[in-house]
């Protein structure tokens, strides 16, 4: 036990683990195999990494990509580990002092690509060494249902019998069952323990505005994150060419970054990112794939994406170091009317399933409540803090909402004097009286709606308009034409109240990193870090990360005990920088008459959780013949949350000895059973689907645990 604090703090710098880390490394290091799925920037590296330091034999990590495999090294070596990968990227001379290495047993860590591991000459090295564990990173791969399947990956399961001795741990952050189930059946580890995290990312700022004046809400946005690192997605390659060209023009460092490309330019902008050289990449869907950067500090949807999945895998990107990293989505309709019209083309089914799916991230953006509900949603989570603190929503939630029916029935009286033929910015020029030539020629201005909403401007006329379809009392239809609905009708028959703003939509969110450190010397530290990055050609956050930074800037570290304190410097690092460091930073604190204040970093141990054993104790309640109504009151939880625990207990490979009671007639039942027969249990949306709604994810889920095996 203590050894594994000790490396964390020793070798890698950090005070605490993070949630699982620890029953993890403790697992493998009982040679048991694991299965651990957690998500981007959690540190699943880890996990592996401390066994691989306490094992005196090698272990193995299969990799599918050559850039995460070099930055991996890189960042080990960095930490004084003795790190190496083969691939085919290597001269013949480094890959046979790589071998020589291996051979001596110098090596703690083998990065490796699948397609090389299963060669014959890979193997016959590696017969002559001691294994004692395989990591399989990225292990979605290995599944079909994943979104990059990589054929080799199957192959490892014949590899892993070479090797009876060794432990398997299998990483990814894919989070659908489906694909979980895979792992377990195609790497044959159906004993493996499984590890699942929660997909929130605590750390990002989400948030969606309506997009009015894309290019100028872009300036205002980034112009937030003077000197940091940030990505802006667009829809089209045309869109990421202009935006990033608009951008340079600007005198902001901004290259684009799409398969227009060739594929040299794509690398040199990827890599320019980086290595800091340039600070934002303007992008389509194309980056992404093998990026690591940890200081990613926004994501700028400047278009809407496809579907919540790119969505999340896009905003993902920011903050894997854990420092608070802002997303912001302009969310428009007509963007989703663009997607629709790409969508024509496809084929009925796809077609189908796209908008579906593009349905989803529409309410996820009109989302009245905490964003991480819907979002988490998608991925079968439920989200359960009343406030989480950091998403427009929440933010929001203070502002005092008030009584605007009548302004909302002069709005829905206009559209239908008009014959619900308009968009929302003419029946605007109406309510307000505007002199607009249309509105002339139309007689609009004899109508007794006719300006009779001057009191307000015309943004606070489109902030109302924006809630009224939100609410759903008035309904977009084609080209934007506003429609009454049941609910317009009850409001301007006056059966109806509605609530909500009438002020200019402001954004009301952070835009500045909740930590207080002293930016001066922050931005000293930056550049020192780039001098030492450009020195040594790796990126600058393998030298030190932004927490690092940081830490500094807050602390003042000022002798060799003190800066051991900083999270993410070991006495690798120290031994390299830390004469440097001190010297920087005490001739910078001399200057300002500053003294260290390092005894204040308390380590934030934190309370252990409950929570993720909590699915044990419900399942094992529920087999002791308590009913699932007790077990809400018990634990002050909705059904939901109760059906979730005892999934998550079936998951785990446990029976559940009761029957769930649902309420549908036996025939319907029947239908379901046998849909999950055809399509499989692991993923509830290919029977959801198929019955396009008609159950509920909860009838489903009750379904699926009634089944028996
Ligand atoms: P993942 O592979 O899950 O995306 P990484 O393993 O790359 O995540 O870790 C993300 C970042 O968090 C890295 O910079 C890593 O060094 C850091 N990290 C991991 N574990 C800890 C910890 N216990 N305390 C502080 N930082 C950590
Ligand atoms: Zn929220």
């Amino acid at each position: 036990m203590d050894k594994i604090y000790n490396i964390l703090k020793k070798t890698f710098g950090y005070e605490e683990f993070r949630e699982h880390q620890k029953e993890i490394i403790k697992t493998v290091l009982n040679k048991k195999n694991v299965i651990a799925i957690m998500p981007t920037g959690s540190g699943k590296s880890l996990c592996y990494q401390i066994p691989a330091l306490i094992f005196d034999g090698l272990t193995i990590v299969v990799s599918p990509l050559i850039s995460l495999m070099k930055d991996q090294v890189l960042q080990l070596k960095a930490n004084g580990i003795e790190a190496i990968f083969l691939n085919s990227t290597l001269s013949l001379e480094e890959y046979s002092y790589n071998v020589n290495s291996l051979l001596n047993k110098e090596i703690k860590l083998l990065y490796v690509a699948p397609e090389t591991l299963i060669q014959e000459r890979t193997i016959n090295i590696l017969k002559q060494i001691k294994i004692d564990l395989i990591a399989v990173d990225e292990a979605h791969c290995i599944s079909e249902w994943g979104h990059d399947f990589r054929p080799e990956y199957r192959k490892l399961t014949d590899f892993r019998k070479q090797f009876p001795l060794a432990t398997t741990i299998a990483l990814t952050a894919t989070a659908t069952p489906q694909v979980q189930k895979d792992i377990a059946k195609n790497l044959n580890i159906p004993e493996a323990k499984t590890f699942l995290s929660s997909f929130n990312r605590k750390n990002l700022i989400l948030e969606v505005i309506p997009k009015t004046d894309a290019f100028s809400q872009t300036i205002e946005f980034i112009q937030k994150f003077k000197n940091q690192s940030g990505l802006i997605y667009c829809f089209s390659r045309k869109q990421v060419d202009s935006v990033a060209s608009d951008l340079q023009d600007l005198g902001y460092s901004a290259l684009p970054y799409h398969a227009g490309l060739t594929s040299l330019e794509r690398e040199k902008n990827q890599e320019a990112f980086i290595k800091d050289e340039v600070k934002i990449i303007v992008a389509t869907i194309a980056f992404g794939m093998g990026i690591n950067k940890p200081d990613v500090r926004f994501v700028l949807h400047h278009d809407l994406p496809k579907n919540i999945e790119s969505y999340y895998q896009q905003i993902g990107r920011a903050g894997r170091d854990g420092i608070d990293s802002h997303c912001r989505l302009l969310f428009s309709y007509g963007d989703t009317a663009k997607i629709k019209y790409f969508l024509k083309e496809k084929e009925e089914k796809e077609r189908f399933k796209s908008l579906q799916l593009l349905e989803a991230l529409v309410n996820f953006c009109e989302s009245e409540v905490c964003r991480r509900i819907p979002l988490l949603k998608y991925f079968g989570e439920e989200y359960k803090e009343e406030n989480c603190g950091k998403c427009d929503i929440c933010l929001s939630e203070n502002i005092q909402k008030q009584d605007i029916t009548i302004e909302a029935q002069k709005f829905l009286s206009c559209i239908k004097r008009t014959n619900e033929s308009f968009g929302a910015n003419y029946i605007i020029n109406i309510l307000r009286g505007s002199k607009d030539k249309n509105v002339l020629n139309r007689n609009h201005n004899k109508l007794s709606t006719y300006g009779i909403g001057m009191d307000l401007s015309k943004k606070q006329w489109q902030h109302l308009s924006r809630q009224l379809i939100r609410k759903g009392v008035m309904e977009l239809g084609e080209y934007n034409i506003l429609k009454l609905n049941n609910k317009s009708w009850e409001i301007l028959r006056g059966r109806k109240t509605l609530f909500g703003t009438l002020f200019e939509e402001k954004s009301k969110m952070p835009v500045t990193q909740n930590i207080a450190y002293d930016s001066e010397l922050f931005d000293i530290l930056r550049k020192i870090r780039k001098e030492l990055a450009e020195e040594e050609n790796v990126p600058p956050y393998i030298i030190f990360g932004d927490k690092t930074l940081i830490d500094i800037s807050v602390f003042y570290p000022q002798s060799k005990d003190s800066l051991m304190k900083m999270s993410g410097l070991g006495e690798h690092k120290i031994k390299k920088y830390g004469k440097l460091l001190l010297d920087v930073i005490r001739n910078y604190c001399v200057e300002k008459d500053i003294e260290d204040i390092s005894f204040k970093k308390i380590s934030q141990k934190k309370i252990p959780s409950s929570s993720g054993k909590r699915h044990l104790e419900v399942g094992r309640k529920f087999n002791s013949g308590i009913s699932i109504q007790e077990l809400c009151e018990e634990y002050k939880v909705k059904e939901q949350t109760i059906l979730n625990h005892l999934y998550k207990y079936k998951l785990a490979g446990n029976n559940l000895l009761q029957t769930i009671e649902v309420d549908l007639p036996n025939e319907d039942i029947h239908k379901i059973e046998e849909t999950f027969s055809q399509l499989g249990t692991e993923r509830f949306k290919p029977v959801f689907e198929k019955f396009q709604g008609k159950y509920s994810y909860d009838i489903l889920r009750k379904i699926y645990l009634n089944k028996k095996g």
